[in-house]
């Protein structure tokens, strides 16, 4: 495994070995450990990635980023893998990197759902949404259409069944499509199209699918807004009801650091920001704002569209979706969080000009064509598969065939994976650039009588955003101001001011407008991203006091001043 490559679809046992080998490999650079078990058993794997002899993860501003919380979306995973990879290999050889690893700290998550990546990765896949947890029913479905390999060829595919009634007529012109039958149209051909499979109790007549014994969407299933089962099915139980979703919430609620989160998941090709359950008239402007300029750079590095989950990214007009780890990371930890959703098919196709959603429910014909031509040209056996007739138990002659979705349009199929998920990195170790770090300006003691000193410490926000990170968090009071304190030996007296001592949040730059226009108010710069403490002491000269300045999420530093 030594010399393993990231950008491939890894088993848990192979994931498990590839992080295990690296931090043995880079002591210093990658710590491991498991935050939790999911319903199986499986360790949830968390790599911390800082320069360790540069001060400990937990005292530098932080990036958390996860993936696979769909068991499907297996390039999220390697999203994950790519960055470690990363950060572990130029780590050394490349000075900003280099750079970077000293002053921030990356926590990923590279499966938050092994059990479901588990079953995607099985020959054949078997597919769930999330969570392999039975729910909310802990039995065995009855009824219904099992989805299964009927003919025992390793895949499932659809079934084209045909029927006088059906919706579907083959395509004239490219007959491996299939098209809408015309409103008034009659006496022709027609299909209806369902997953490969076998159905249990058929009467000969009802063809419906069988409901699905694991109904978990552990993406709803976060604190913030969480709802009931019957107002969003899927949700569990209660907020981090289920283990997979209560790991990341304890490590993340533990780690005060982590000014950021990304969820890597799949598919549609786009950077996802909150919020999903209301339009921006309800959100903060100058957040708003700051998304906008850290969406912008992620569609310069990708080429995605950086959208409001709300506006662009619902299934239905008429459906909002809450419980989901990006709304949970702004709205109650005042983070900027994202939900990216990798690869876009359509793209890869040709298909530029066209909504998320709405694409599926209406587009022209001829983008059907350019994804067949896109299959045949690139993913060839694994895309989309030509009908070819089969004799099946229940229904007879029928034809077997159409997409293969789960390395075509859910991920990237492998030879594609690594220039995909590339600049998604890229973007990753920008956005951890962009935290707000803690750094002295100045540190001095002054005689000011006979063995009586003042010191004075003053810190600055070398980041790009302010300490408190988002004005929801400042509104919410997340973070307390700078903390100041000095431990001073038993020899030495306080005369003057606290041992430690609450200053305030510091600005950073990225509520700056585009252009330096000075006579707005905005324009110019005050020294908010600075604040000092003073205290007066006693202490025979030569005494040695430490004086520390830290912010949960922009760090700690310390000075060791002699007297
Ligand atoms: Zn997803």
């Amino acid at each position: 495994m030594n010399q393993a490559s990231p950008d491939r679809y890894y088993n848990y046992d192979d994931l498990t070995r590839l992080l295990h080998d690296w931090a043995a490999r880079f002591p210093n650079l990658l710590r491991l450990e498991s935050i939790g078990r999911s319903y199986e058993g499986r360790d949830i794997w968390l790599a911390s990635v800082t320069d360790f002899s540069a001060g400990p993860d937990h005292e530098k501003p932080a990036l958390w980023v996860d993936g696979n919380i769909h068991s499907a979306e297996l390039c999220g995973s390697t999203a994950c893998l790519v960055l470690l990879h990363r950060l572990l290999h130029d780590g050394a050889s490349d000075p900003k990197l280099r750079q970077v690893l000293a002053q921030r700290s990356f926590y990923v998550c590279p499966r938050v759902n092994p059990d479901g990546a588990e079953w995607a990765l099985a020959s054949p896949p078997k597919l769930t949404r999330s969570s392999i947890r039975p729910y909310p029913y802990d039995e065995e479905p009855i009824g219904g259409l099992k989805v299964e390999d009927v003919d025992g060829d390793g895949r499932i595919l659809t079934m084209r069944i045909p029927d006088p009634n059906g919706p579907w007529k083959i395509c004239p012109d490219e007959p491996r499509l299939l098209i809408p039958r015309e409103p008034t149209e009659s006496d022709g051909e027609y299909f209806r199209l369902l997953p490969e499979g076998t159905f249990d109790n058929f009467d000969g007549y009802t063809m419906k699918p069988q409901a699905k014994k694991e109904r978990l969407d552990l993406n709803r299933n976060f604190p913030g807004l969480w709802r009931e089962e019957h107002e969003q099915p899927g949700a569990g139980a209660y907020p981090a009801s289920e283990s997979e979703v209560r790991a990341v919430v304890d490590f993340i609620a533990r780690h005060t650091n982590i000014g950021a989160g990304i969820a890597l998941h799949s598919y549609s090709g786009a950077f996802l920001r909150p919020y999903s359950y209301q339009s921006d008239d309800s959100f903060i402007a100058d957040d708003r704002w700051i998304y906008e300029k850290i969406g912008a750079k992620a569609t310069e590095l990708t080429g995605y569209p950086a959208v409001s989950a709300y506006h662009d990214f619902r299934y239905h007009p008429n459906e909002i979706i809450t419980g989901a780890l990006d709304d949970w990371l702004y709205d109650s930890r005042g983070l900027f969080a994202w939900t990216v959703e990798i690869w876009s098919p359509q793209r890869q196709a040709g298909i530029t000009d066209f909504r998320l959603f709405d694409w599926y429910r209406n587009h022209p014909h001829d983008d059907d064509r350019k994804l067949l031509a896109w299959s045949d040209r690139t993913l060839g056996e694994n895309g989309y598969v030509d009908w070819y007739p089969f004799n099946h138990p229940q229904l007879g002659k029928i034809a077997l065939g159409g997409w293969q979705p789960l390395f075509s349009f859910w991920n990237p199929p492998q030879p594609l994976l690594a220039k995909e998920v590339s600049p998604i990195v890229d973007w990753l170790i920008w956005h951890a650039q962009l935290l707000p770090r803690l750094d002295w300006l100045d540190v001095t003691a002054t005689p000011i009588g006979h063995n009586v000193y003042r010191l004075h410490a003053v810190a600055q926000n070398r980041g790009w955003l302010p300490t408190y990170i988002s004005k929801v968090g400042l509104r919410k009071k997340l973070s307390r101001g700078v903390t100041f304190e000095i431990t001073p030996p038993a020899n030495v007296n306080i005369l003057e001011g606290d041992r430690r001592i609450v200053a305030t949040e510091l600005e950073g730059r990225a509520n700056k407008n585009c252009a330096p226009f000075g006579w707005a108010a905005v324009g110019v710069d005050p020294t908010d991203d600075r604040v000092g403490a003073s205290w007066i002491v006693s202490a025979p000269a030569g005494s040695t006091i430490t004086v520390s300045a830290s912010h949960e999420r922009a760090g700690t530093i310390r000075r060791e001043i002699t007297l």
